[in-house]
């Protein structure tokens, strides 16, 4: 059986093996909603989202160019570790390894805001 996904966990976790508890971390900010949105090209293979940082009201937008053996090839973030390797990179990776399959082409997702307000608005 083929895997469906278009990155494989076991390169999530090997990428990470250096700092494991990012992966810990990542999976705890994709739990909170911090991925706010990702954007998948599957052509040239890379994944860019934004992922809120874990203190301050800001997003760090993130890229992971995957290699065609489903493993993680380049990562970028534009979070205070620049180059080092970091929980925003993590929890892309992770929401990506959860929804992204290979059918998908190219797609997009964005997550609810937690706060809807709007709706009070009129009454
Ligand atoms: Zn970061």
């Amino acid at each position: 059986m083929t895997s469906k996904h278009v990155l494989n966990l076991s390169s999530i976790l090997e990428f990470f093996k250096d700092d494991a508890k990012l992966v810990a971390r990542g999976e705890n900010a994709v739990e909170s909603g911090h991925v706010k949105d990702m954007a998948f090209d599957g052509e040239l293979l890379i994944i860019c989202g934004n992922v809120l940082a874990s203190m301050r009201d800001r997003l760090y937008k993130v890229e992971i160019k995957l290699d065609t053996d489903k493993c993680i090839e380049e990562v970028s973030c534009t979070g205070p570790r620049g180059q080092l390797v970091c929980h925003h990179m993590a929890a892309l990776s992770i929401f990506g390894y959860h929804n992204i399959s290979v059918t998908d082409i190219t797609c997009t997702w964005k997550s609810r805001k937690p706060h809807t307000n709007a709706v009070q608005t009129g009454f």
